[in-house]
């Protein structure tokens, strides 16, 4: 058992090419072990089974024809003997004095020679009963039968050849004993071979592996002409390592983007601190308004530092939903009224609010409706109109937020989503700071909503943006 468990431990620990091949020349071994047996089994067999059938026969027909004598005797012919034996069967008879009287082949080693030859473990195949000696090259089999007859025994001997090729079959047997190594010596060099061959690309990946990390992240399989699963495989992890890489470049883009957008209002507070420092707190009036703009870097900072944290969440998958059934009208007629009274600078509608039941977020359905109703009054000069309008059709309620701000060119349309894109142009209303995250913010909103955004716009003239949300269904 120890033996078994020691061995398996040592075979773990081949490499996989030893291990194919250590197991396809076994099952090469046992299969020509097989078949040498069954040949071997299957010359034999046909060797020894005639013989038997014939020295019994012969020995069956002899003894009646010493029945007949028994009773009819003085008419023994010795041809009568000769008739009744099966062509190459050898009859000798023995005497009590151990003299042979009949012999019908003189010809035919004597007995005593048979007697130096008898193998004293004779192969398998042979009858018990009978004896088998190896005489020069012959194999010769023997059967013997007692007759007694007035009161004198005589021994009946009936030999048969087996084989006169006994080389030939010795000579067989090494030809295929030295061609079974050969065979074993073969299969054991071609499949170490083949499979050292097959297992190349994976040692290739293995060492490729071993190279990657994470600022090192260019290399690639590489690919080869066949269409096996190792190719497949490599296909598949190259793969792997471009959506990889795009995540990561895409992690460092984020992570350089951000902290471009906190330099900035980093470096205006420190500028009105160090001026602080430097003009002392005398001036009453002018410390007032450098704490005003310090204050509201601040809350810059805070709001960007905020929107981070939330794409974060979103990119970790950790952003929580609390989705219930909500009243989409109260919400918009809320939020509308809180900016009627905030905004004074443009002109606040909510033209139409149709009563409808949406599924959703409470809380981020509210931040995606102030990330697009702040860029329309960022995008619109002072003295512009805001419209909001809530209708429904079918199963959806159409929510549109129309400016008559700046508008945005059509190139431009699909990049606002995308993170820190911003669009810069020379007619931007002066305050219109931001970081372009907004709108990416809304964007996952939406689609954790499955809300989908169309935006209409024109420069110069106003952007108009739908949302299209599907209705609650009643239960
Ligand atoms: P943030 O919202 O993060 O403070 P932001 O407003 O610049 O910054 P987004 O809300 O994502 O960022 O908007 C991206 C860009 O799309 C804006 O910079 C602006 O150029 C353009 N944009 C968005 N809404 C409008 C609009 N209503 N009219 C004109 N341009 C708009
Ligand atoms: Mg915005």
């Amino acid at each position: 058992m120890s033996v078994i468990r020691r061995l398996k431990r040592r075979v773990n620990g081949f490499e996989i090419s030893t291990k194919i091949t250590l197991g396809y020349a076994l099952c090469f071994v046992v299969l020509l072990i097989v078949i040498n047996f069954a040949m071997w089994l299957g010359v034999m067999t046909a060797l020894y089974s005639p013989a038997e059938k014939t020295i019994r026969y012969s020995m069956e027909q002899i003894k009646k024809i010493l029945d007949e004598l028994e009773e009819n005797y003085g008419t023994y012919n010795p041809n009568d003997f000769r008739g009744a034996l099966v062509v190459g069967v050898v009859l000798r008879a023995v005497d009590e004095r151990g003299e042979v009287f009949i012999d019908t082949d003189a010809k035919y080693p004597s007995i005593e020679r048979f007697n130096k030859g008898i193998l004293t473990d004779p192969p398998i195949f042979a009858d018990s009963e009978f004896a088998v000696a190896r005489i020069g090259s012959a194999l010769v089999y023997r059967a013997q039968m007692d007759y007694t007859h007035d009161g004198e025994t005589v021994t009946l001997y009936f030999f048969r050849t087996i084989t006169s090729e006994l080389t030939l079959f010795d000579n067989l047997e090494k030809f295929l004993l030295a061609l079974d190594f050969f065979g074993i010596l073969l299969a054991i060099g071609v499949g170490y071979v083949l499979s050292r061959r097959i297992l190349t690309p994976i040692k290739t990946m293995n060492e490729l592996a071993r190279e990657i990390a994470f600022e090192k992240m260019s290399g690639r399989i590489p690919i080869g002409t066949a269409n096996d699963e190792l190719n497949e495989l490599a296909k598949t992890l190259n793969k792997m390592l471009d959506r990889l890489q795009g995540g990561i470049n895409k992690q460092q883009k984020f992570v350089s983007d951000a902290s471009h957008e906190l330099r900035t209002p980093a470096a205006v507070i420190k500028g009105y601190i160090d001026f602080i420092e430097t003009y002392g707190t005398a001036d009453e009036e002018l410390l007032k308004e450098n704490l005003k703009v310090i204050g509201s870097e601040a809350q810059n900072m805070q709001a960007l530092l905020e929107n981070l944290l939330f794409l974060s969440r979103t990119d970790q998958h950790r952003q929580k939903l609390n989705k219930k059934t909500l009243d989409l009208d109260d919400i918009v007629g809320d939020i509308m009224s809180k900016m009627k009274t905030v905004v004074q600078t443009h002109a606040v509608e909510l033209t139409t609010n149709a009563p409808a039941k949406v599924f959703g977020d409470e809380t981020t359905l509210r931040q995606m409706l102030r990330i697009f109703l702040d860029n329309a009054v960022k995008y619109t000069p002072a003295g512009g109109l805001i419209s909001v309008a809530s209708t429904l059709a079918g199963n959806k309620v159409l929510l549109s937020i129309s400016d008559s701000g700046i508008g945005i060119a059509p190139e431009n349309q699909t990049k606002i989503f995308d993170r820190f894109y911003r669009i810069d142009s020379e007619d931007l209303v002066s305050e219109a700071n931001g970081s372009g995250l907004g709108l990416s913010i809304a964007k996952w909103i939406a689609d954790s909503h499955e809300i989908k955004i169309s935006v209409a716009s024109e420069l110069g003239k106003g952007t108009t943006f739908t949302l299209e949300i599907p209705t609650a269904h009643e239960s």
